[in-house]
Protein backbone atom coordinates (compact mmCIF):
# COMPACT_ATOMS: atom_id res chain seq x y z
CA UNK A 1 0.00 0.00 0.00
CA UNK A 2 1.40 3.61 -0.68
CA UNK A 3 2.28 5.43 2.28
CA UNK A 4 0.58 8.96 2.87
CA UNK A 5 2.77 11.62 2.05
CA UNK A 6 3.58 14.56 5.19
CA UNK A 7 4.01 17.68 4.81
CA UNK A 8 4.58 20.47 7.02
CA UNK A 9 2.69 23.86 7.11
CA UNK A 10 4.05 26.52 9.41
CA UNK A 11 0.74 29.47 9.02
CA UNK A 12 2.73 31.36 12.27
CA UNK A 13 6.15 30.78 13.94
CA UNK A 14 6.67 31.39 17.69
CA UNK A 15 5.33 30.49 20.63
CA UNK A 16 5.71 30.93 24.74
CA UNK A 17 6.30 28.00 27.62
CA UNK A 18 3.08 26.59 29.11
CA UNK A 19 3.90 23.33 30.56
CA UNK A 20 7.16 21.68 31.66
CA UNK A 21 7.56 19.71 28.34
CA UNK A 22 7.94 22.93 26.60
CA UNK A 23 11.49 23.11 29.28
CA UNK A 24 14.19 22.51 26.45
CA UNK A 25 11.32 23.64 23.20
CA UNK A 26 13.17 22.58 20.50
CA UNK A 27 11.76 25.70 18.18
CA UNK A 28 13.63 27.79 21.26
CA UNK A 29 16.66 25.91 20.12
CA UNK A 30 16.64 26.12 16.74
CA UNK A 31 16.00 29.94 16.74
CA UNK A 32 18.60 30.63 18.62
CA UNK A 33 21.27 28.89 15.96
CA UNK A 34 19.94 31.84 14.28
CA UNK A 35 19.95 34.18 16.92
CA UNK A 36 16.04 34.48 16.88
CA UNK A 37 13.67 35.18 19.81
CA UNK A 38 11.26 32.58 19.69
CA UNK A 39 8.91 34.31 21.63
CA UNK A 40 8.11 36.67 19.08
CA UNK A 41 5.34 35.00 17.05
CA UNK A 42 4.74 35.91 13.62
CA UNK A 43 2.40 34.79 10.52
CA UNK A 44 4.54 33.37 8.27
CA UNK A 45 4.53 35.64 4.95
CA UNK A 46 6.30 33.16 2.06
CA UNK A 47 4.28 29.85 3.53
CA UNK A 48 1.00 31.25 4.67
CA UNK A 49 -0.88 29.69 1.82
CA UNK A 50 1.14 26.52 1.32
CA UNK A 51 -1.48 24.19 1.35
CA UNK A 52 -3.58 26.08 -1.56
CA UNK A 53 0.10 27.00 -3.85
CA UNK A 54 -0.79 26.28 -7.23
CA UNK A 55 2.64 25.07 -9.87
CA UNK A 56 3.25 25.74 -13.24
CA UNK A 57 0.36 23.38 -14.59
CA UNK A 58 -2.28 24.75 -11.88
CA UNK A 59 -2.19 22.29 -9.75
CA UNK A 60 -2.18 21.93 -6.41
CA UNK A 61 2.01 21.39 -4.60
CA UNK A 62 0.74 19.68 -2.49
CA UNK A 63 -0.93 16.56 -3.68
CA UNK A 64 -4.62 15.22 -2.61
CA UNK A 65 -4.63 12.54 0.16
CA UNK A 66 -1.97 14.08 1.87
CA UNK A 67 -1.39 14.39 5.51
CA UNK A 68 -0.37 18.22 6.70
CA UNK A 69 1.22 17.98 10.14
CA UNK A 70 -0.12 22.29 10.97
CA UNK A 71 1.69 24.82 13.42
CA UNK A 72 4.59 22.82 14.53
CA UNK A 73 6.72 25.47 15.49
CA UNK A 74 4.49 27.42 17.27
CA UNK A 75 0.52 26.49 18.99
CA UNK A 76 -2.36 26.70 16.49
CA UNK A 77 -4.82 28.33 19.37
CA UNK A 78 -2.18 30.43 20.77
CA UNK A 79 -3.15 34.46 21.57
CA UNK A 80 -1.45 36.34 18.84
CA UNK A 81 -2.60 34.13 16.11
CA UNK A 82 -6.46 35.16 16.87
CA UNK A 83 -5.84 37.58 13.85
CA UNK A 84 -4.67 35.29 11.30
CA UNK A 85 -6.28 31.82 12.34
CA UNK A 86 -9.61 32.40 10.31
CA UNK A 87 -7.21 33.07 7.36
CA UNK A 88 -6.01 29.93 8.43
CA UNK A 89 -9.36 27.90 8.83
CA UNK A 90 -10.23 29.57 4.97
CA UNK A 91 -7.35 27.75 3.56
CA UNK A 92 -7.97 24.74 5.71
CA UNK A 93 -11.65 25.13 4.06
CA UNK A 94 -10.66 25.03 0.60
CA UNK A 95 -8.71 21.58 0.99
CA UNK A 96 -11.30 18.92 1.86
CA UNK A 97 -9.25 16.18 0.02
CA UNK A 98 -6.18 16.87 2.83
CA UNK A 99 -5.96 16.14 6.23
CA UNK A 100 -4.74 18.39 8.75
CA UNK A 101 -3.20 17.54 11.98
CA UNK A 102 -2.91 19.85 14.65
CA UNK A 103 -1.31 19.83 18.06
CA UNK A 104 -1.60 22.33 20.41
CA UNK A 105 -1.30 22.73 24.70
CA UNK A 106 -4.02 25.38 24.18
CA UNK A 107 -7.33 23.52 24.16
CA UNK A 108 -8.47 26.54 26.87
CA UNK A 109 -8.49 28.18 23.83
CA UNK A 110 -10.22 26.08 20.92
CA UNK A 111 -14.31 26.99 21.38
CA UNK A 112 -13.37 30.49 21.03
CA UNK A 113 -11.05 29.99 17.95
CA UNK A 114 -13.17 27.73 15.88
CA UNK A 115 -14.89 29.02 12.80
CA UNK A 116 -18.76 29.77 12.73
CA UNK A 117 -19.20 26.54 10.41
CA UNK A 118 -17.62 24.57 12.63
CA UNK A 119 -20.06 22.62 14.42
CA UNK A 120 -18.96 19.20 15.15
CA UNK A 121 -15.53 19.59 13.36
CA UNK A 122 -14.53 19.18 9.85
CA UNK A 123 -13.91 16.16 8.28
CA UNK A 124 -10.22 16.97 7.39
CA UNK A 125 -8.48 17.49 10.33
CA UNK A 126 -7.63 16.05 13.31
CA UNK A 127 -7.30 17.77 16.91
CA UNK A 128 -4.08 16.28 18.72
CA UNK A 129 -3.61 17.20 22.57
CA UNK A 130 0.01 17.22 23.50
CA UNK A 131 0.68 15.90 27.32
CA UNK A 132 4.38 14.87 28.67
CA UNK A 133 3.46 13.61 32.15
CA UNK A 134 0.30 12.13 34.45
CA UNK A 135 -1.13 15.49 35.86
CA UNK A 136 -1.11 17.49 32.37
CA UNK A 137 -2.87 14.12 30.83
CA UNK A 138 -5.55 13.86 33.51
CA UNK A 139 -6.04 17.94 33.15
CA UNK A 140 -5.89 17.98 28.96
CA UNK A 141 -6.92 14.80 28.28
CA UNK A 142 -10.72 14.85 29.49
CA UNK A 143 -11.26 18.86 27.96
CA UNK A 144 -10.64 17.02 24.01
CA UNK A 145 -13.25 14.60 25.27
CA UNK A 146 -15.52 17.18 26.17
CA UNK A 147 -15.16 18.91 22.92
CA UNK A 148 -16.75 18.88 19.67
CA UNK A 149 -14.13 17.67 17.32
CA UNK A 150 -14.80 14.89 14.75
CA UNK A 151 -11.47 13.00 14.65
CA UNK A 152 -9.14 13.03 17.87
CA UNK A 153 -5.25 12.26 18.75
CA UNK A 154 -3.42 12.26 21.75
CA UNK A 155 0.13 13.66 21.34
CA UNK A 156 2.41 12.36 24.05
CA UNK A 157 5.88 14.37 23.33
CA UNK A 158 8.12 15.10 24.87
CA UNK A 159 7.29 11.48 26.99
CA UNK A 160 8.45 12.46 30.41
CA UNK A 161 6.82 9.59 32.82
CA UNK A 162 5.04 6.44 32.65
CA UNK A 163 1.25 7.74 31.39
CA UNK A 164 -1.73 5.48 32.34
CA UNK A 165 -4.34 7.11 29.54
CA UNK A 166 -6.39 3.91 29.29
CA UNK A 167 -9.70 5.20 30.87
CA UNK A 168 -9.48 7.79 28.06
CA UNK A 169 -8.82 5.37 25.12
CA UNK A 170 -11.65 3.46 26.73
CA UNK A 171 -14.20 6.09 25.40
CA UNK A 172 -13.85 5.32 22.20
CA UNK A 173 -13.27 8.66 20.97
CA UNK A 174 -9.62 9.07 20.47
CA UNK A 175 -8.01 7.89 16.99
CA UNK A 176 -4.58 7.70 17.51
CA UNK A 177 -1.97 7.85 20.36
CA UNK A 178 1.55 9.10 19.21
CA UNK A 179 4.58 9.27 21.48
CA UNK A 180 8.12 10.83 21.39
CA UNK A 181 10.74 11.33 23.25
CA UNK A 182 13.03 14.78 23.57
CA UNK A 183 15.84 15.85 21.50
CA UNK A 184 18.89 18.12 21.26
CA UNK A 185 21.25 19.35 24.29
CA UNK A 186 20.00 18.60 27.65
CA UNK A 187 16.69 16.40 26.45
CA UNK A 188 15.46 14.58 29.37
CA UNK A 189 14.94 10.41 28.99
CA UNK A 190 12.82 8.53 27.29
CA UNK A 191 11.91 5.10 28.66
CA UNK A 192 11.34 2.48 26.00
CA UNK A 193 9.32 0.83 28.80
CA UNK A 194 6.56 3.98 29.04
CA UNK A 195 6.80 3.76 25.32
CA UNK A 196 5.78 -0.25 25.51
CA UNK A 197 3.39 0.93 28.06
CA UNK A 198 1.29 3.26 26.29
CA UNK A 199 1.19 0.78 22.82
CA UNK A 200 0.09 -2.02 25.29
CA UNK A 201 -2.71 0.38 26.80
CA UNK A 202 -3.47 1.20 22.64
CA UNK A 203 -3.51 -2.30 21.48
CA UNK A 204 -6.19 -3.40 24.14
CA UNK A 205 -8.38 -0.15 23.31
CA UNK A 206 -8.06 -0.48 19.66
CA UNK A 207 -6.64 3.17 19.22
CA UNK A 208 -3.56 3.47 16.34
CA UNK A 209 -0.49 3.82 17.94
CA UNK A 210 2.69 5.57 16.22
CA UNK A 211 6.09 5.91 18.01
CA UNK A 212 7.21 8.34 15.96
CA UNK A 213 11.02 9.19 17.60
CA UNK A 214 13.28 7.97 20.27
CA UNK A 215 14.33 11.41 21.45
CA UNK A 216 18.36 12.57 22.01
CA UNK A 217 18.41 10.34 25.51
CA UNK A 218 16.85 6.55 24.71
CA UNK A 219 16.88 4.28 27.33
CA UNK A 220 16.24 0.39 26.63
CA UNK A 221 17.18 -2.53 28.83
CA UNK A 222 18.55 0.13 31.38
CA UNK A 223 21.07 1.15 29.04
CA UNK A 224 21.04 4.82 27.89
CA UNK A 225 21.62 5.43 24.27
CA UNK A 226 22.74 8.99 22.60
CA UNK A 227 20.72 9.21 19.49
CA UNK A 228 21.66 11.93 16.83
CA UNK A 229 18.46 14.05 16.07
CA UNK A 230 18.67 12.80 12.47
CA UNK A 231 18.50 9.13 13.82
CA UNK A 232 15.41 9.52 16.24
CA UNK A 233 12.88 8.90 13.50
CA UNK A 234 14.83 5.93 11.89
CA UNK A 235 15.53 4.35 14.97
CA UNK A 236 11.91 4.55 16.40
CA UNK A 237 10.50 2.90 13.20
CA UNK A 238 13.11 -0.08 13.61
CA UNK A 239 11.25 -0.79 16.94
CA UNK A 240 8.42 -1.69 14.91
CA UNK A 241 5.76 -1.14 17.41
CA UNK A 242 3.22 0.56 15.74
CA UNK A 243 -0.22 -0.36 15.69
CA UNK A 244 -3.17 0.08 13.45
CA UNK A 245 -6.65 0.15 14.58
CA UNK A 246 -9.04 -2.26 13.22
CA UNK A 247 -12.76 -1.46 12.23
S1 LIG B 1 3.91 24.55 23.19
FE1 LIG B 1 5.46 23.51 21.89
S2 LIG B 1 6.27 25.14 20.59
FE2 LIG B 1 5.22 26.13 22.31
S3 LIG B 1 6.81 26.51 23.85
FE3 LIG B 1 5.85 24.54 24.31
S4 LIG B 1 7.15 23.02 23.29
FE4 LIG B 1 7.62 25.02 22.39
Amino acid sequence: MEEKKSFMWSPWHGCHKVSPGCQNCYVEYLDKQFKKDSNIVSRNITNFNMPIRLNRNRQYTIPSGSEVATCFTSDFFIEEADLWRQDAWDIIRKRPDLHFLIPTKRLNRFLQSVPKDWSHGYDNVSIAVSVENQILADKRVPILLSLPIKHKEIFIAPILEPIDIEEYLSSGQIERVLVGGESYDNARVCNFDWVLSLKEQCVRQNVSFSFHQTGSNFVKDGKTYKINHYKEYEQAKKANIDYKRTY
